[in-house]
């Protein structure tokens, strides 16, 4: 058995027991941790209330050797990101980039950058940004940060560069093809090159811009298409799909 303390943000809770909770956090160090909150349920608990998702907490917990399931031994709040709570689009993106990182990582995977990025996120939406490009930028950084940037430059198969031509990207090989190089049988998702020129940018750009950069709305959809796409063939993961209809 041994204790850790770390700061976190909470991905989600589900009950265990009558009286506990099992929360699901993202800690700045140690990635992803499922931890046994006891008596979290009961009225008189202060652990319960700093255990709603997207807040930032200091946690402290014990685990076994080699065990997935730790016991939460204290939590206290740090930051709660009020837009969440009372604007209902901010609450669903929210909502959905915590889902994404629960089911990208398993259980202690996960590094500090990602830590840096999902915090980067929700403060971007803390502090009244534009929802779907704080996604499509959150998406092109998670590629990066996972090690599963795509090639962007080159046609795969005749090796040109597609320039002002729309493309597609190969789910497979992570290339992309251009227009006179079909592949017929394979999945592959179309990319203008606005879209194909902006995700390149983007992709490698530190976590704090997600405040500041903002993507051109005509390419949010495309860009978070396709990076949900290339993260959900390569993860084998299902992701959350975007609730809103398209444009
Ligand atoms: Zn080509």
């Amino acid at each position: 058995m041994s204790i850790h303390a770390d700061e976190a943000l909470v991905l989600g809770v589900l009950p265990y027991s009558n009286t506990s909770l099992i929360a699901t956090l993202f800690s700045r160090k140690s990635g992803k941790l499922r931890l046994v909150a006891r008596g979290a349920r009961s009225p008189k608990s202060r652990i319960g209330v700093g255990l709603e998702p997207a807040t930032h907490v200091h946690t402290e917990w014990s685990i076994r050797t080699g065990g997935d399931l730790g016991t939460l031994r204290s939590c206290e709040t740090l930051t709660v990101f009020h837009r969440l709570w009372s604007d209902m689009e901010a609450m669903t993106l929210a909502g959905r980039l915590l889902k994404t990182v629960d089911r990208v990582f398993g259980v202690s995977e996960g590094e500090e950058a990602h830590f840096e990025l999902l915090s980067a996120a929700l403060e971007a939406i803390e502090g009244g940004g534009d929802l779907e490009s704080i996604e499509a930028l959150f998406m092109a950084a998670l590629l990066d940060r996972l090690g599963l940037a795509p090639g962007l430059t080159y046609c795969l198969s005749c090796d040109k560069k597609p320039g002002v031509e729309t493309a597609r990207l190969d789910l497979a090989s992570g290339e992309l093809r251009c227009g006179r190089c079909p592949l017929p049988a394979a999945q592959t998702i179309r990319l203008r090159a606005g879209a194909i020129k902006t995700l390149k940018e983007v992709m490698t750009m530190e976590a704090g811009k997600i405040r500041s950069v903002q993507i051109h709305a005509s390419l949010h959809r495309e860009i978070i298409g396709a990076a949900s796409a290339f993260l959900a063939y390569h993860t084998g993961k299902s992701l959350p799909a975007q609730a809103r209809k398209p444009s």
